[in-house]
């Protein structure tokens, strides 16, 4: 028989939102749970270090999410990783999740389900993943000791994950589609200490080329029409992200691409849903703004709960 839970707050996502919202609402004293589809941390699992988040220099990000998920502990919240979700209805009341494992009655639920690279959406990318074509340089980077690598795109997650690389690669192509880059200033400038790092502007990816494994890439240079071939045996694109809302989308308000929309509470289009970190509409996408979302949204889901409480009586 599967198994019943009834919950004040459910958080979907176990990453840096995630799991500080999970802290903060348990910490307002109402039964909390996290549900993940994978192992909690989240995105900031699978890079190396980070540089900038406060009071903490140089930390791994496995490191700091697993302190993360501790701090979680200390307060009573439930943790549920590697569930298989069947279903979420965000709309009835309780809200319910359903995995293969159990029913989650949900009083609140708060949405840190964080996002995920873009593809090219160009031939070859689908068919050579894992072959070649690779979205997390830390996980892949060792496979491309001494080889040639292309890094696509132009902002911080492309910048610092070539410099990543090119420790690795014999030979680090960035090939960006404008005529500079959208890196912050200082990475831009350790960018230049690498000799092996050399950038193609205003050229996108057309397609990925290969046997077994990828072998080049066709170029299109933006400004002249002309197409070239450029020999390298791993693509690893990072051209921006995609919300993760697969089981939700549609049952609260979103923009074009789906992140969602909150107002300054974090709460969404739905009574008693809320959103939180790189899954909503944000100007920054970063763990201190993700851990900063999951405590606003927590608080102000403890409010709506003594609101609703206050109704009743
Ligand atoms: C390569 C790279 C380098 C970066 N470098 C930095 C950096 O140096 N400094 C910095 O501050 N930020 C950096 N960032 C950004 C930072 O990682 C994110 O902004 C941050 O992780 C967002 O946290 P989040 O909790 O919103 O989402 P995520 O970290 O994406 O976590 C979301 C979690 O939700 C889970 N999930 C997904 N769908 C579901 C579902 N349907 N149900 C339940 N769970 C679900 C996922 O498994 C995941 O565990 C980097 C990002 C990348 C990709």
């Amino acid at each position: 028989m599967t198994q019943v839970y009834n919950f004040d707050v459910v958080i979907l996502g176990g990453g840096p939102a995630g799991l500080s919202s999970a802290m903060y609402a348990a910490r307002g004293n109402v039964s909390t749970a996290v549900i993940d589809i994978n192992p909690f941390g989240g995105q900031p699992s699978n890079y190396m270090v980070l540089e900038n988040y406060p009071g903490s220099i140089n930390s791994g990000g496995f490191e700091l999410m697993e302190t993360f998920e501790q701090q979680a502990d200390l307060f009573g919240v439930k943790k549920f990783p590697m569930q298989e979700i069947l279903s979420i209805d965000l709309i009835s009341d309780p809200k319910v999740i359903l995995t293969t494992e159990a029913r989650f009655n949900a009083k609140t639920v708060i949405l840190a389900t964080g996002a995920q690279a873009k593809k090219l959406g160009v031939k070859g990318e689908e068919e050579f993943t894992g072959r070649g074509v690779s979205y997390c340089a830390v996980c892949d980077g060792a496979f491309y000791k001494d080889k040639i690598v292309t890094v696509v795109g132009g902002g911080n997650s492309a910048i610092e994950e070539a410099m990543y690389l090119a420790r690795f690669a014999s030979k680090l192509y960035i090939v960006h589609r404008r005529n500079e880059l959208r890196a912050d200033k200082i990475l831009q400038d350790r960018l230049k200490t690498f000799s092996n790092i050399e950038i193609i502007y205003n050229s996108v990816v057309k397609e990925i080329i290969g046997e077994t494994n990828v072998t080049k890439v066709l170029l299109l240079n933006t400004i002249t029409n002309e197409t070239s071939e450029l020999q390298t045996d791993g693509v690893f694109p990072y051209i921006g992200l995609i919300p993760n809302v697969e089981g939700f989308s549609g049952q609260i308000k979103q923009d074009a691409m789906g992140f969602i929309y909150t107002d300054e509470t974090l709460k969404t289009s739905v009574d008693g849903v809320y959103a939180a970190g790189d899954v909503r509409v944000t100007p920054l996408r970063q763990v201190i703004t993700a851990a900063s979302d999951g405590a606003i949204s927590a608080v102000y889901a403890v409010k709506y709960l003594e609101s609703v409480k206050e109704k009743v009586l």
